[in-house]
């Protein structure tokens, strides 16, 4: 019999929105504020992984894109992707360009010319120069072009990984996935160096998130 479709199934198309609203405005990437902190939230105040495993739009996005539209080669992901020296050293990385992404937008604060431009991959900076930012600070702008940035490159990488790999591969050494397995793991038990949970509601990277 076919599984009913709860409302969460279908926040993949937020996600889609929220990346075309960005095209649109700029200032819409704003919004996106919310995957940062409802699963850190969900994981810190007993939920687990129930953020990854039920609301995240992206990871429904990838798994429809992966496997309902066969766009991803479903193989394995490499050994080395899973391993939890790269996830933690990922997210450091991320960590540390989103810092930068927030010093940039201090400066701006601070005095500094905003720039009008969506960094991919923290190397290829793209003009958005169509966007009409007049009606808030030019901080507020800049934090909008460096969190779209943000946001586009992850879902960049995740469709990278997931042409490549399963459709969730993203999922592996996501910084959000890392970082609530990280508390899930503090709060209900261990983990395995391959990141599985060993106990508690932590759920695994490889089990829910592939
Ligand atoms: S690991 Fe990241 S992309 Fe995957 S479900 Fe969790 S938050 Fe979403």
């Amino acid at each position: 019999m076919k599984k009913r479709k709860n409302w969460w199934d279908f926040l993949w198309i937020a996600s889609s929105v929220y990346l075309l609203l960005g095209i649109f405005n700029i200032l819409f990437a704003w919004i996106g504020l919310i995957c940062f902190f409802i699963p850190l939230f969900v994981a810190i105040f007993g939920g687990g992984k129930l953020y990854c495993n039920r609301y995240c739009g992206r990871g429904q996005l990838f798994e429809l894109l992966g496997s309902r539209l066969k766009l991803s080669r479903n193989s394995a992901p490499p050994k080395f992707l899973r391993s939890r020296w790269f996830r933690n050293a990922f997210l450091a990385f991320f960590m540390t360009m989103f810092g930068l992404m927030l010093f940039a937008t201090w400066r701006v604060f601070s005095g500094a010319t905003l720039q009008e431009t969506v960094t991919l991959i923290w190397v290829f900076r793209l003009p958005w120069e169509w966007a009409d930012t007049s009606m808030v600070k030019p901080w507020v702008a800049q934090f909008a072009f460096g969190f779209y940035g943000v946001m586009l490159t992850s879902t960049v990488l995740g469709l990278f990984t997931m042409v490549l790999y399963k459709p969730r591969s993203w999922c592996v050494y996501c910084p959000m996935g890392t970082m609530t397995q990280g508390i899930c793991r503090l709060k209900h038990g261990k983990e395995r160096p391959d990141g599985a949970a060993v106990k508690g509601s932590c759920g695994s990277v490889e089990g829910s998130c592939q």
